[in-house]
């Protein structure tokens, strides 16, 4: 196993276009150990998704924690992540809904970004089937934030209101202070 580094915000890698993956490499011993090593890094940082740019491979793959959106006492999801490879993104729904959202490569921070509640990936899993899947509300919004790491872009640059941009520590009292704008937030 290899340890993986999260880069941060500010590095190259976030800002570029990953590229897609053969079927070749996808059943390589490469993919399969970067998996792992994904899962590995994004349990350890306790992230609920991951994306390989994050980790300095612009590669056009995101894992996502299956177990994030299960009530606590449902038994564990085998495998415990979803792997989406070369992932494109329909909208099926425009109506935008906000939520809060944080990200491993932007560490400290949180913003209020909104984006369309409901979409639809076409993917290929870890064996190379193609996949696709229809997503409403959180989890369509933990898939944006992925995907949108694979085309270079960071929910930081999402945030149309920049008065919600807030430090973790300044986030906290702001819902106190602004409890209507509570709700379910990520950080991945
Ligand atoms: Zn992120």
């Amino acid at each position: 196993m290899k340890k993986l580094k999260i880069i941060k915000m500010g590095h190259p890698t976030l800002r570029k276009v990953a590229r897609e993956l053969t079927l070749e490499e996808i059943h390589s011993g490469f993919i399969k150990n970067l998996i792992q090593d994904m899962y590995k890094a994004m349990q350890e940082a306790t992230g609920i998704g991951l994306a390989a740019p994050q980790v300095n491979y612009s590669l056009s793959m995101a894992l996502i924690d299956r177990n994030f959106d299960e009530p606590e006492d449902a038994p564990p999801q085998d495998p415990p992540y979803e792997v989406y490879i070369n992932p494109k993104i329909t909208v099926v729904d425009p109506t935008l809904s906000g939520h809060w959202e944080g990200c491993l490569s932007v560490p400290g921070l949180r913003g209020f970004v909104e984006r369309p509640r409901h979409v639809r990936v076409d993917y290929l899993d870890q064996e190379g089937r193609p996949k696709s899947v229809e997503a409403q509300d959180f989890k369509a919004v933990v898939l944006q934030h992925e995907l949108d790491h694979l085309i270079g872009k960071l929910y930081v640059d999402r945030i149309t209101d920049r008065t919600k941009l807030l430090y973790e520590e300044e986030w906290e009292s702001y819902l106190k202070e602004n409890p209507k704008e509570e709700g379910k937030s990520l950080e991945d």
